[in-house]
């Protein structure tokens, strides 16, 4: 029987692990299909406080992952099949039950992605879901944002910052998002939207870093190439919760719901970092909710001893 299970190693799951473990609960940390999270596919993370010079995103996660291990943390791989609510709170991971007290779930959301062949061998050499992370590194240089919703226009606006120019790409001829957020990007002189097309593959250099896109015109079904050096995709999240969502309650959009702080509807369950929250998606905000969560649960097994 396990006093803390600990779902996913990203920021969230990393910090709630360095807080369980110092709290002597000596968590168990699960390593799902993607260890680290997002931050494993991001290169240097410039707004991590702490870090003035910045931080390569697999650094950080390695020496949060050798710190929580430091105090106790224990780490084993495997994916959570289900989960079945009680006391104890059983998971199947891997085929394999597991029993414990309380569970902090952190396993994060992932990026969509176009599904276009080669395409994950290209995150990080010009293919990205995150401006906030990559835009800077494209001054001055063409970029495109994909997608029509609020995220894509935020993005677009941001990279404005940065780019030479900014197309938005989107699959419709018109936005789905806010009215404010779609007026904002496109009274930017530096977003040129691009309606009714959709990218049909990448173009690369010989460093295999992206160089442009085939961009079809879905109305016309004509091809054409579109020279840019960076693809941001903004086309919605996949919240990580398949094997939670009989249980725990979750949003239209599938992220978990939190009641009070990190709290679930399931007593002794807890939600941290971007399963439940949509609207930051920042390393600093998972982290700050993996620590709220630690803390929570560590009360919580307190309260009932
Ligand atoms: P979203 O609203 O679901 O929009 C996704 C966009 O991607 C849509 O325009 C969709 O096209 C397009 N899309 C989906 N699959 C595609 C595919 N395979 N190929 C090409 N295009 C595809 O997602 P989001 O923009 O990430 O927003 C998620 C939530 O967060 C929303 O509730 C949003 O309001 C909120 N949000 C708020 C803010 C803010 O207020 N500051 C910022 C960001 C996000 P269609 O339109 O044709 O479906």
């Amino acid at each position: 029987m396990e006093k803390v299970i600990i779902v996913g190693t990203g920021c969230a799951g990393l910090t709630a692990a360095i807080y369980a473990a110092r709290a002597s609960l000596a968590p168990l940390v699960l390593e799902g299909r993607m260890p680290g999270g997002q931050l494993t596919t991001t290169t240097a993370v410039e707004n991590f406080p702490g870090f003035p010079e910045g931080i390569y995103g697999p650094d950080l996660i390695e020496r949060m992952h050798t710190q929580a291990e430091k105090f106790g943390a224990r780490f084993q791989y495997g994916c959570v099949e289900s989960f079945q609510p009680g006391e104890p709170h059983r998971l199947v991971v891997d085929g394999a039950t597991l029993e414990t007290e309380s569970l902090i779930i952190a396993s994060g959301a992932s990026p969509r992605y176009l599904g276009i062949e080669g395409e994950s061998a290209l995150i990080g050499h010009g293919l990205t879901s995150c401006a906030t992370c990559d835009g800077a590194f494209y001054r001055d240089v063409p970029v495109c944002v994909v997608g029509g919703g609020d995220s894509a226009c935020e993005e677009a606006t941001f990279l404005t910052r940065f780019a030479s120019k900014v197309y938005l790409i989107h699959r419709r001829d018109s936005l789905r998002a806010s009215k404010i957020m779609a007026d904002r990007a496109l009274s930017n002189p530096k977003i040129e939207p691009l309606w009714n097309s959709a990218i049909t593959a990448y173009q690369t250099d010989a460093a295999g870093e992206v160089e442009g896109v085939v961009l079809r015109d879905l109305v016309s079904g004509a091809e054409r190439s579109l020279p840019l050096k960076c693809v941001f995709v903004a086309i919605g999240h996949e919240p990580n919760t398949a094997a939670f969502r009989s249980h725990i309650h979750t949003d239209d959009a599938g992220y978990l719901v939190q009641t009070t702080g990190t709290c679930t509807n399931v007593a002794g369950v807890f939600a941290a970092g971007d399963v439940a929250d949509h609207v930051y998606r920042q390393a600093i905000t998972a982290a700050g909710q993996g620590c709220a969560a630690a803390m929570s649960a560590e009360r919580w097994l307190a309260a009932r001893e």
